[in-house]
């Protein structure tokens, strides 16, 4: 067996717990881990001749939670069962706390979700003074909350509204910032040593402060007008970020609201209950799947075709230095390799070069890089005209005018001074990759690699197979994408891809909406309760209404008129955007006129008036819940075409680049998972339904009917876990 944690006595009769677990990346709190430390705790606790307990880690980190594998288990119990494990754990902290054997956290590095629970539990904590160690309770991004008594203890030290601010957001408490709330109560070098002078000098109380009965709470006291006004603002704050759709921050706040009000004892037990509720609910499920093993599995590239050796990049290329370029020329050169920028002047190299420049300058005055950290990352980037400085590399990538005609040059012209292996991607927003690979001399190398806007903030990166792309092409772009610290997500050739083929739906289904007399702010706000990111009209706005004209109109030219319609194109929706770019001419957020009107800092300020007087409303009672179905559901149809006809080929990969490349509602997990959520027979029903009042594009794929026939499911997995 494997050795978890070990523990020592040293000759002033201190006993030390340390965390050091083998064959795990991180020290998390496992079913095993957790057993060994309860057994060492256990041991040394009721040894009248020990002093007093030091827990700390051998690792760069303290803890960094709870085992996610162990979690996602616990999914096949009922919740009985869960309450009774999370218990288990909440009443062995509680046990620390209160037990007359002083134990102290030597807190040697990050300290986060149970790992810091741990801490807080320990009557003395002494954090390392090293720079960058942070603590945390990040349990909300799972959906979750911290069920270990985070929700107590931490805002009995530091107050509700301080509390409720990391618990609800899962941000992160750097050391100084600890100490100064007291969450800590030294930082030191030699966090052990700290610790065991903590305990011979008397320093650790004999109570936590909570169990006294002097206790105060700081700050607000419970139903003072303080509190009053602290839970009211926060329980709206919440409900407008939110829009009701994520249940675990409320909870978090009932803990803190009704928990202060207890004992610890039954604050405890009110804590544990109000996470089982969450642990069994739809939204932690989707959280866990989609945005930790979805994305974890993404980024450890295990799609990645078999038997290539991993790529060593030393120089990598980028032709065309505009938005897209230079915001790829950034994170490349982050990604520690050499970037060759090229464009058609020397002026717009320059510009190009001057975007990353500024771009790290930005990250400097923000505290994220230091000033000769910048200057060496943006040193890696050469702006340049000439083909021949991209002899040597490994992988260029096209980031130039949307034009069959320019990217087939730029792709010749890499060619010829690239070696056979070479890797080329193109960063096309629509053109199929099989099309623009007949310009190549080596289809097999070609590949798209589809970035999101803004480069540097976007996480997702779509890669796209043409129809000779090789399996080493596609290792190669998705060891870039690793590289560069993004998301990547593989899909076979169509037009729009995956992400924009979907995306688009969403918007269009907006125009569709205005046609029909519903009120831009109704439309807007519907939108955005669904827990999409932006209201349709201000995302489309921002992305280019003109990008969206010409992508549609080209669309038309090649597929036809005919043909789109006959498939359910709805031809309202087409007027609706030939009239704002065309008639109204105005392409959207970068021109500061669109279906919002914008300050001088090109902020939107309000929807442009004339959009209700040429889509007025026509005053008929708006029903919400269908609106949000028809938002939601037609991304999920779009997305079940792109599965059946294989431009996706994982209902993980659909629901890693929903959320990740255009922030669909993250707590369906995804657009597949939504379907899931929603179950697959009622959804086949609710698109029947849609289908017969709102035309042929909710008509949902054949493959949904086979599969609701054969009773199937997405992720059977869980299925059979629940099955168990
Ligand atoms: P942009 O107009 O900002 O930049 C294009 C750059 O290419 C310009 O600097 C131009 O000088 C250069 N260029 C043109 N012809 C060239 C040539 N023959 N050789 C070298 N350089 C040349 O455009 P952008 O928004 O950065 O888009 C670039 C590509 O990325 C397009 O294919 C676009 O569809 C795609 N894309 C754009 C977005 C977006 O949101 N802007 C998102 C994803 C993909």
């Amino acid at each position: 067996m494997t050795t978890l944690l070990t523990s020592s006595i040293d000759e002033n009769a201190i006993a030390t717990i340390t965390w050091d677990m083998a064959g795990h990346p991180m020290n998390v709190l496992s079913e095993e881990a957790l057993e060994a430390f309860q057994a060492l705790w256990t041991k040394h606790a009721n040894d009248d001749a020990i002093k007093g307990i030091v827990v700390t880690s051998a690792r760069k980190e303290f803890i960094v939670g709870a085992d996610i594998n162990m979690l996602w288990k616990m999914r096949r119990y009922e919740a009985a069962k869960v309450f009774s494990e999370n218990q288990r754990l909440s009443l062995l902290f509680r046990d620390i706390e209160t037990h007359k054997k002083p134990t102290v956290a030597a807190i040697n590095g990050d300290a986060l979700g149970g790992g810091f629970e741990l801490a807080m539990a320990c009557r003395y904590r002494v954090m390392t003074d090293k720079e960058g160690a942070k603590l945390g309770l990040p349990e909300v991004m799972l959906g979750l909350l911290p069920g270990a008594g985070g929700t107590q203890r931490l805002p009995r030290m530091i107050g509700a509204s301080e509390a409720l601010q990391y618990l609800t957001t899962g941000k992160n408490m750097r050391a100084q910032k600890a100490l100064g709330f007291g969450v800590v109560h030294e930082l030191a070098s030699d966090t052990v040593a700290a610790a065991k002078s903590a305990i011979l000098g008397g320093k650790v109380p004999a109570k936590a402060p909570w169990d006294e009965k002097s206790f105060a709470l700081p700050k607000e006291q419970p139903q003072s007008p303080e509190w009053t006004q602290t839970f009211a603002g926060a329980g709206a704050m919440l409900r407008r970020q939110t829009q009701g759709n994520y249940p675990s921050p409320m909870r978090i706040m009932a803990c803190v609201y009704h928990g202060l009000q207890l004992s610890m004892d039954k604050a405890l037990s009110y804590e544990g209950r109000q996470f089982t509720a969450l642990f069994m609910g739809d939204e932690a499920r989707n959280l866990i799947r989609t945005g930790w093993f979805g994305r974890n599995a993404a980024n450890r590239l295990e799609k990645r075709p078999k038997g290539i050796p991993d790529t060593q990049f030393t120089k990598v290329g980028i032709i065309g230095a505009g938005v897209m370029g230079a915001g790829i020329a950034s994170c490349t050169a982050q990604g520690g390799c050499d970037v060759v920028l090229l464009d058609i002047s020397d002026e717009a190299a320059a510009r190009g070069k001057q975007h990353v420049e500024d771009y790290f300058a930005r990250q400097v005055k923000k505290g994220r890089l230091k000033p000769e950290e910048a200057l060496k990352i943006a040193a890696r980037v050469t702006a340049t005209t000439d083909y021949k400085a991209l002899e040597g590399a490994q992988l260029t990538i096209e980031a130039v005018f949307e034009d069959r005609g320019i990217k087939a040059k730029v792709t010749q012209s890499t060619e010829a001074v690239t070696d056979a292996d070479h890797v080329f991607g193109s960063n096309t927003s629509t053109l199929p990759i099989t099309g623009l690979a007949e310009a190549a001399d080596r289809p097999e190398n070609f590949i798209g690699i589809h970035f999101f806007s803004p480069v540097e903030k976007m996480p997702l990166v779509e890669i796209i197979r043409g129809e000779k792309t090789s399996d080493k092409a596609a290792a190669v772009a998705m060891d870039y994408v690793k590289l560069i610290s993004k998301t990547p997500i593989v899909v076979n050739d169509s037009r729009g891809f995956y992400t924009s083929r979907v995306f688009g739906t969403y918007t269009r289904e907006a125009f569709c909406m205005l046609s029909e007399g519903i009120s831009p702010a109704v439309v807007e706000n519907v939108g955005k309760a669904t827990g999409m990111p932006m209201g349709p009209l201000e995302l489309i706005d921002m992305v280019g209404i003109d990008t969206g004209h010409k992508i549609t109109h080209e669309t038309i030219k090649e597929v036809g008129w005919e043909t789109m319609v006959a498939k359910g194109e709805p031809a309202k929706a087409l007027e609706v955007i030939d009239w704002i770019v065309e008639d109204a001419q105005r392409p959207g957020q970068k021109a500061g006129k669109g279906f919002y009107e914008y300050d001088e800092k090109n902020k939107t300020t309000r929807i442009w008036p004339e959009v209700y007087a040429k889509y007025p409303s026509n005053g008929a009672p708006v029903d919400v819940d269908e609106l949000k179905k028809r938002f939601l559901h037609i991304q999920a149809i779009e997305t079940l075409r792109c599965m059946e006809e294989g431009v996706v080929t994982a209902a993980d990969d659909a629901d890693v680049g929903s959320i990740f490349g255009w922030g669909f509602a993250p707590f369906y997990g995804g657009v597949i998972s939504y379907v899931e959520t929603v179950g697959l027979p009622q959804f086949l029903a609710e698109c029947d339904a849609l289908a017969e009042k709102h035309g042929k594009r909710f008509e949902a794929p054949q493959m949904l009917r086979d599969m609701v026939a054969k009773g199937e499911s997405f992720y059977p997995d869980e299925t059979a876990v629940a099955a168990e």
